[in-house]
């Protein structure tokens, strides 16, 4: 199975959210993980390809980022993309989600996957996969997709649990992939 990885935001233009007290940046935590996941499913046998950008969509505003992340993933094209990610909202707030287009179909059932390998395995809130029609990881990747909301940067917990678990989030996301991929018949 082909399996484009997303980390979220940019390492130099976009750290996506930030935890206020310790200063972890949500684009570090998705890069380390997409890393991982991508050596995980590599030695599952998966083909992956991993590209962390501004460019989304063709939206971004600096003139080096001139690969798509979507236009990459279509074109390969990929059987499956996950875009990697941590929430974030008042500090309080914990737990884990997964977004897709729309409910029902190999979406949802791929970030069903996800999810129960993440709650099951780190002991997260499960808050469910969640519609999110807006995001253009979403409504303009060709193939099965989801976004991952790991758990919630901005409350230092939650931080802690991401930087110290780390590597069993990526190990959970990876056994998600791959639970999706046995049960499709790939
Ligand atoms: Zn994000």
């Amino acid at each position: 199975m082909k399996v484009f990885i997303n980390p979220g935001h940019d390492l130099v233009y976009d750290s996506g959210a930030v935890n206020p007290n310790s200063g972890l940046r949500e684009c570090d935590v998705a890069a380390k993980v997409g890393n991982a996941v991508k050596e995980y499913l590599e030695a599952a046998g998966c083909e992956c390809q991993l590209l962390q950008s501004d460019n989304l969509y063709w939206d971004s505003q600096y003139a080096d980022r001139n690969v798509s992340v979507v236009q990459s993933a279509n074109d390969w094209p990929a059987d499956i993309f996950i875009s990697i990610h941590c929430n974030a909202a008042n500090g309080q707030v914990r737990g884990t989600e997964c977004e897709v287009y729309q409910g029902g179909g190999s979406s949802a059932f791929l970030a069903k996957c996800i999810q129960s390998q993440i709650v099951s395995s780190l002991g997260t809130n499960d808050r469910g996969i969640n519609e999110r029609p807006g995001l253009v990881v979403l409504n303009s990747t060709t193939m099965p997709a989801t976004l991952i909301e790991m758990e919630f940067i901005d409350n230092d917990d939650a931080a802690e649990l991401l930087m110290e678990q780390w590597d069993n989030f990526s190990r959970a996301i990876a056994r998600g992939v791959t639970d999706y991929e046995q049960a499709m018949g790939f």
